[in-house]
């Protein structure tokens, strides 16, 4: 038998969000955060006009890409850094600080790739846990020691769902050591309609060790095709382009992108559906009886003990809703198409009705 490393028999795959069958019916994935619409026709034309070049390597630099969504944000192309989905990023950046005896620090519940990933790349955990739903920054800044190499800030927070504000979120950068990397995971950065939730991209221009991780799987609708990035000031950009997989980002995933970010007004009102589907669900759910933290993202979070998330997520299972289940902390449901959000608001009424 190889021997393998000792810390893969303290871990367990990545859990990836299920579908359930219907019975009879339609089923509906609320389980993984994803758009619930198909591609756009001219995303799917671009697609088919990639997969012509299938036989040829893609350009491992997607200077394309990099190039529109610099000319997107308006910063320079040599900030934009590509990967094959954000946590392919986010590995990245734990391979280029990661030492041994190093510590990542960053709030829990959280993105259940933290962890992971962290262990992965031979680095300690440093679990800060939420005040209420939110991120406690003070108690997280007070974690930060000389160990300490990367913080993660996932805002909006998965799978809890309230962003940090801007005050807070300063205050906490100010603080932050200049060895320390701060990463602004903002995967649902789209979602966010509150005013004080500032644009990351507002705070890494003056901060050297701040990066902004973004992504093209939800509000972009394109997670079956794996591409993310992160924006950060060039030093960082080039510690972590030397710990790229070569060809990463395939070609059919670089021209799907540029075709969405062309696109980008007709997504971005789908993405203002899903927001006034997200307050609908929300405020029924309230009138329900539940207690639901307030969201900036594509999803609804229900706090419950171990024996009510399963029930409840066996009770959305057998109406043909796929929710996602957190063991003994709660479910989270992400905001579907209004008949899918019927169904499950309808099976959370039935779940209270019978206890
Ligand atoms: N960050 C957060 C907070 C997420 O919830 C997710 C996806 N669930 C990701 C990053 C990764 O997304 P992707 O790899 O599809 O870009």
């Amino acid at each position: 038998m190889p021997r393998f490393r000792p810390i893969l028999d303290t871990m367990a795959p990545y859990k990836a969000g299920k579908s359930v069958a219907a019975p009879g019916g339609r089923s509906y994935k609320l389980s993984s955060n994803e758009s619930p619409y198909e591609p756009l026709p001219s995303v799917l034309e671009a697609i088919a006009k990639a997969a012509r070049e299938v036989h040829r390597y893609p350009d491992p630099a997607a200077t394309e890409l990099t190039e529109a969504l610099a000319e997107r944000y308006k910063v320079p192309a040599g900030h934009v850094t590509l990967g094959p989905g954000s946590v392919t990023v986010l590995q990245q950046l734990l391979t280029s600080v990661s030492e041994p005896g190093t510590e990542a620090v960053y709030a829990w519940r959280s993105f259940e790739a933290y962890p992971l990933m962290t262990g992965l790349a031979g680095m300690t955990s440093v679990q800060v846990p939420l005040k209420g739903e939110e991120h406690d920054l003070d108690a997280m800044a007070a974690a930060v020691n000389d160990r300490t190499r990367i913080v993660f800030v996932c805002t909006p927070n998965n799978p809890t769902g309230p962003a940090v504000r801007r005050a807070e979120l300063e205050a906490f950068l100010d603080r932050m050591p200049e060895h320390v990397l701060v990463v602004i995971d903002e995967a649902y950065h789209e979602y966010v309609r509150d005013a004080d939730v500032p644009d990351g991209l507002t705070l890494y221009a003056d901060r050297p060790n701040v990066v902004v991780l973004r992504t093209f799987s939800k509000a972009y609708g394109l997670a079956g095709l794996r591409v993310g990035y992160m924006i950060a000031q060039e030093p960082v950009a080039q510690a972590v382009r030397k710990t790229v997989v070569p060809f990463a980002v395939n070609h059919v995933a670089q021209a799907a992108a540029i075709a969405s970010l062309k696109a980008e007004d007709e997504l971005l009102e789908r993405v203002e559906l899903v927001v006034k589907e997200r307050t609908r669900v929300r405020e029924a759910l309230i009138e329900q009886g539940w207690t639901v933290p307030p969201t900036e993202a594509n999803f609804v979070w229900l706090r419950l003990d171990e024996q009510r998330t399963q029930a409840l997520n066996d009770a959305c299972a057998v109406v043909g809703c796929a929710v996602r289940p957190y063991g003994a902390d709660g479910v989270r449901i992400s905001i579907g198409t209004p008949e899918a959000n019927d169904v499950f608001l309808r099976a959370a009424a039935d779940f209270r009705a019978g206890g």
